[in-house]
């Protein structure tokens, strides 16, 4: 990281050698005096791109054309790639999302100015020092999300910086300032117009957030514009003794406590949203859900495909929804078959337990025995890789080939018979060893054939 910063510092020292202008600008800026560690360096150059990029390349680094419409050229500097970006004014914007049109500037205070939020637009000089024209320190220190000009207008332009406002929040815990939040909420109704993959990474960001239980919180309704799917488990009571929160709160906490992974947080954000569907009150008010966790795979499934998320990732989320709250007995026999249920995932096996553990560490204080029960079940994993034990038919000391030289025929016998064998060598009740596994065979098709 450290090692970037010099290259950073190297390019604008050598832009600024052939008379240009140049500062580090935006979110390196911000993590900077976060003392957060910086991602990517943003320079911006009061330069058009072709005279940078002429600059840069007279100097030996190599530039690549990213952006050009929007004035963004990328240097590699001994193996760090820099964006550059000409200083720019955004035309206006009529659509929602876009500028129509963006007017390049001379002036880098124009620059700081179209940047969505005061922590955003400052920009920083390893000579010149920092420039903060919008007051972005003071709102660092006050841990203040606020919106540079009139926030309104700011997300009527570009809808995308409400979702925006809302990750940041959850990554950095900044509040949002007044004004800045109701011209968000004032302004929701326009994320209609954002594409789907834009508001998708935005999400994810903000589910990954350290601070997410309370974006997820005071934002449920910003959130409940893009993915609908959630709003009825807003301000669900519950009514079981298991809960103090109801199950919007229960599932913003869990998130929280999941581990910082896209799937792993996907999963518990959608863990409980089968609840409100399933949900009758006994004659004592108690509450009870019937087949929850199976419930709610088709709203969880609609929400990520209308997202543009990857079939196979929908998969593996649904699938944690589905097995959130099996009751699977600590032990290598039914942890084997757990784990057949998860694609023979290990990794998928993992995720399960962070969301069970997330699950139960958001029940009130009596009722979370699921986080030792989580940590039994990898306990359990970590034995079965530890030992190689099989869990899958591929690990079985005999294949196919094997059966169809026994006689067997081709067919869906085959599959079968290893299944079969899987299930009982998993159970112990047979070893893993060739012979063994052909004596079986072999008794097994036996039964098979007389009965066909
Ligand atoms: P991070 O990269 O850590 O997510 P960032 O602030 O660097 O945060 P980027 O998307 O990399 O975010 O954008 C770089 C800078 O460009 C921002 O700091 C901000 O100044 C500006 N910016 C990005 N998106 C917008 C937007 N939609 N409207 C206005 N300014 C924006
Ligand atoms: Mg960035």
């Amino acid at each position: 990281n450290n090692e970037h910063g010099k290259q950073a510092i190297r390019v604008i020292g050598i832009l600024e050698d052939a008379g240009l202008e140049a500062w580090l600008v935006g979110g390196c800026v911000r993590d900077a005096l976060l003392g957060r560690p910086v991602h990517d360096f943003d320079i911006a150059c009061n330069a058009l791109w072709s005279e940078t990029q002429a600059v840069l390349e007279a100097s030996g680094i190599h530039t690549v054309e990213t952006g050009i419409a929007h004035g963004t050229l990328t240097a590699v500097s001994k193996g760090t790639p820099l964006e550059i970006t000409t200083y720019r004014i955004d035309g206006a914007y009529t659509d929602g999302r876009h500028p129509d049109s963006v007017q390049f500037t001379r002036s880098i205070q124009e620059d700081l100015a179209r940047r969505d939020f005061t922590i955003n637009a400052m920009a920083w000089h390893p000579t010149r020092g920092l420039l903060d024209p919008f007051n972005g320190q003071a709102d660092l220190h006050a841990r203040t999300l606020r919106a540079v000009g009139e926030p309104e207008k700011r997300f009527m332009e570009d809808a995308l910086r409400i979702l925006r406002g809302v990750r940041f929040a959850s990554q950095l815990g900044f509040a949002i300032d007044q004004e800045t939040a109701s011209g968000m909420r004032a302004q929701a109704s326009n994320l209609d117009l954002i594409a789907t993959e834009r508001i998708a990474h935005e999400l994810e960001g903000l589910l990954c957030g350290k601070h997410v239980h309370g974006a997820l919180m005071a934002y449920a309704d910003v959130i409940g514009r893009v993915i609908p799917e959630i709003t009825p488990m807003i301000g669900f009571d519950q009514k079981t003794k298991y809960h103090i929160y109801d199950v919007w709160e229960h599932t913003a906490y869990a998130v929280q406590y999941a581990t910082p992974e896209p799937l792993t947080r996907w999963a518990t954000l959608f863990h409980d949203i089968g609840k409100p569907s399933t949900f009758t009150i006994d004659e004592e008010g108690i509450g009870h859900f019937y087949g929850h966790a199976h419930e709610g795979i088709p709203p969880a499934k609609r929400a990520m495909k209308r997202l543009k998320m990857s079939p196979s990732f929908i998969e593996r989320v649904a699938m944690l929804v589905r097995y959130h709250d099996c009751p699977t007995i600590p032990e290598p026999k039914y942890v084997k078959r757990l784990l057949r249920k998860l694609d023979g995932d290990p990794d998928l096996l993992r995720a399960l337990c962070s969301v069970k553990r997330a699950d139960s560490l958001s029940h009130a204080p009596a009722y979370r025995s699921g986080v030792a029960h989580a940590q039994a079940i990898e306990d359990c994993l970590d034995l079965i890789l530890r030992e190689s034990q099989p869990f899958t038919v591929a690990a079985l000391d005999i294949s196919g080939k094997d059966l169809l030289a026994m006689g067997m025929p081709q067919g869906p016998h085959i599959g079968a018979a290893l299944n079969a064998m899987l299930e009982a060598v998993m159970d112990e009740t047979l070893p893993n060893e060739r012979a063994a596994l052909l004596r079986f065979a072999r008794e097994w098709w036996s039964k098979r054939e007389t009965e066909i």
